[in-house]
């Protein structure tokens, strides 16, 4: 289980992020949505540990995590503009934060083999990612997050520099991916569609502010306030 408790974030005079809290059980796949702005990615980041709140708690099966580094988080972080090593092949960008751990050789293989053939890039681990399309640079850095085998995955806005084909099609594989694997996963999006798509539940956030979580049909059916009713596009 992952909890943010009363959490707000403030850049110098700015509050970004109003008094949060969010329960999100084991092996869900929970959507932050709402508009540019909103905080979203700010959350995101202070799950990851690349950002301090500046008041509450982030909790990981009851256990404070505030003060725990990135790398001890037990989480992975898949990012919008992929972040891949442009001088890195496929296999190499894969399994680079297995070498970090000093996982020896055959076993890094063994395992970004594995990974690869779940995402089938197998026949690209030799590949430099300028050599792929944009669907399979993001495939390669779910592969590097997948390979961690993290108990939580942190998504933000992964296919949103994918047309849109490739986007849907993206949706399905990360869908299927946590079904087949069952990671808790928390997803990033702007888009309505998405989120709705994809998600067991949303937290439709506004102005740093979560205005209502649930499903996505109660989200649409029972938006709790007029600004989660505007953006869902079903006013009441
Ligand atoms: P987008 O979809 O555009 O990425 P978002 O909902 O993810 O938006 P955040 O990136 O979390 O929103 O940003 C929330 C607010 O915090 C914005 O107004 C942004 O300008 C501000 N912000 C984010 N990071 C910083 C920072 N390091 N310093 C100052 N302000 C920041």
């Amino acid at each position: 289980q992952v909890e943010l408790r009363n959490i707000s974030k403030s850049f110098g005079s700015v509050t970004v992020c109003h008094d949060v809290n969010l329960i999100i059980e084991d092996r869900a796949f929970v959507t932050l949505l709402g508009p540019s702005g909103c905080g979203k990615t700010t959350t995101l980041n202070m799950l990851a540990g690349l950002e301090d709140p500046s008041a509450g708690d982030i909790l990981m099966d009851g256990q404070r995590v505030n003060e725990r580094s990135p790398v001890d988080r037990d989480v992975a972080m898949v990012f919008q503009n992929y972040a891949l090593y442009p001088h890195m092949t496929v296999a190499e960008n894969i399994g680079f934060t297995l070498r970090m751990r000093h996982m020896g050789r055959g076993e890094i293989r063994r395992r970004v083999e594995e990974v690869a053939r779940s995402l089938e890039l197998g026949p690209l681990l030799d590949r430099l990612p300028a050599q792929l399309s944009g669907g399979q640079q993001q495939r390669v850095a779910i592969g590097r997050a997948l390979v961690r085998e993290p108990r939580v995955f942190l998504f933000d806005e992964p296919f949103s520099n994918l047309d849109a084909s490739l986007r849907i099609r993206m949706r399905a594989e990360v869908k299927e991916l946590h079904q087949r694997l069952g990671v808790t996963s928390i997803f990033v999006t702007h888009d309505q569609e998405e989120a709705m798509s994809i998600s067991d539940q949303i937290a439709v956030m506004s102005k740093g502010r979560i205005e209502q979580f649930g499903t996505p049909e109660e989200v649409y059916a029972r938006p709790a306030t007029r600004t989660v009713a505007a953006f869902i596009g079903n006013p009441q």
